[in-house]
């Protein structure tokens, strides 16, 4: 009898399908087609630490999470860890420049501590957005929308007063003196991001902004050195507000603080923000575009009280005030001085200042920064006045 030659392709295929359903079941097979590919059959053992490179990005579509993994066997880290997280406030056009910061806090820092990551954005984050940012970490990465009464001008802001206000900066050429947006994101960052709900669950977090450098490894975990040290707020640069942004924000915290003496602390940073006991201000701030901050601290009553208050003012938009000084008054009056971090061993740069590690803290990062470039001690630093204090 002769059988076509088709029904021969035919048992054959069927043979090949067999083999591999077969061969699918058994665990050297599994481990090498599964997600979990990367990871010996069985897993890993206990004590037995995956190399970096047998870690495979998790938390992405379609990979293992961090427990997927623990469940079948891996002991991924047994570290200490803070409960911290990096925030990022970026629009989707922030993508390759933040791309550039997020590459170097990942080799300075994040490719062995593996924190996990928020984007806030008041548009939604495209795919792409969240694609290339997914995957250059190993921590999962997680995206919010801020809700519209957080972010933009509300209905009781007189616009007329607003829009003069932003006519007379342009006048004085003030940075960012004509734009909304920018006074919406000065807001966000002052009073509503540790509101978020992605962060509900984190105590730490670490601010980042597109465009940054890391100049340094990161031998240990500043995240741990805010719990253990039961630091409030860490910053590695700080400066002058331009005073045309803020007039009246000082007599508004004045009178804030008349109405809320016990909210202050003995030793609290006061002398970091004035030179007269708190008569007048002066401009002193940390740049807020680096922090390193306890959540928890600006979601007491002290804070949140003073953001209401401020805000309640209508200086974001009847002026232009910045989280910088916000954050900065906030950290200095309601906690005590010794709760406020100067992160000197953390080389940072946000265009057009930076902070170089002198001496031996440069060595032990191998930073690339030039020593020479370094804006602690020029006159338009504040950091000698925060040295002083101690
Ligand atoms: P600068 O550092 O004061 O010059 O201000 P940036 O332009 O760097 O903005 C500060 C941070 O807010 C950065 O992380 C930006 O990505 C983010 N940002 C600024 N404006 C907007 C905005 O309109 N929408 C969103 N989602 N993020 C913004
Ligand atoms: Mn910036």
């Amino acid at each position: 009898m002769m059988i076509p030659r088709w029904k021969y392709i035919g048992i054959a295929g069927g043979f090949i399908f067999l083999l591999h359903l077969l061969a699918s079941i058994h665990p050297t097979y599994r481990a090498s087609t599964s997600p979990f590919n990367l990871l010996p059959a069985g897993g890993w053992k206990a004590g037995q630490t995956p190399p970096d490179s047998a870690v495979p990005v998790w938390g992405g579509d379609g990979l293992p999470s961090a427990d997927d993994l623990r469940e079948n066997g891996a002991v991924i880290d047994e570290r200490r860890r803070a409960n911290a997280v990096f925030v990022v406030l970026a629009r989707n056009s922030d993508l390759w420049p933040f791309l550039d910061s997020m590459r170097q806090m990942e080799d300075r820092f994040n490719h062995w501590a593996k924190y996990d990551y928020v984007f806030l954005n008041e548009e939604d984050f495209s795919d792409e957005f969240k694609r290339y940012t997914q995957s250059m970490t190993k921590g999962k990465c997680h995206y919010g929308k801020i809700a519209p009464d957080h972010w933009y001008q509300p209905e009781w802001i007189d616009e007329d007063k607003a829009s003069k206000a932003r006519e007379e900066m342009i006048r004085k050429k003030v940075i960012y003196g004509h734009s909304v947006p920018y006074r919406n994101m000065c807001r966000f960052n002052s009073g509503f991001f540790y509101h978020h709900p992605l962060l509900a669950d984190y105590d730490y977090y670490w601010r980042i902004e597109p465009s940054v450098k890391f100049f340094c490894d990161l031998n240990y975990d500043p995240f741990l050195v805010m719990q253990d040290e039961k630091k409030v707020y860490g910053f590695t640069l700080s400066l002058y507000e331009y005073i045309e942004t803020i007039p009246t924000l000082w007599d508004a915290v004045k009178e804030f603080v008349q109405e809320h003496p016990d909210y202050l602390p003995e030793g609290n940073a006061m002398q970091f923000l004035s030179d007269d006991g708190g008569e007048t201000y002066n401009k002193c701030h940390f740049w807020s575009n680096f922090e390193i901050g306890d959540l928890n601290f600006w979601r007491a009553e002290p804070y949140t009280e003073f953001f209401d208050y401020l805000d309640k003012k209508g200086g974001f938009y009847y002026e232009r005030w910045g989280d910088a000084p916000v954050h900065s008054i906030g950290a200095a009056l309601f906690a005590k001085k010794e709760q406020i971090h100067w992160f000197e061993d953390i080389g940072y740069r946000h265009e057009p200042f930076q902070h170089c590690p002198q001496g031996e803290a440069h060595t032990r990062g191998n930073c690339w920064c030039d020593q020479g470039n370094n804006f602690d001690w020029e006159w338009y630093s504040c950091t000698k006045r925060f040295v002083d204090m101690f």
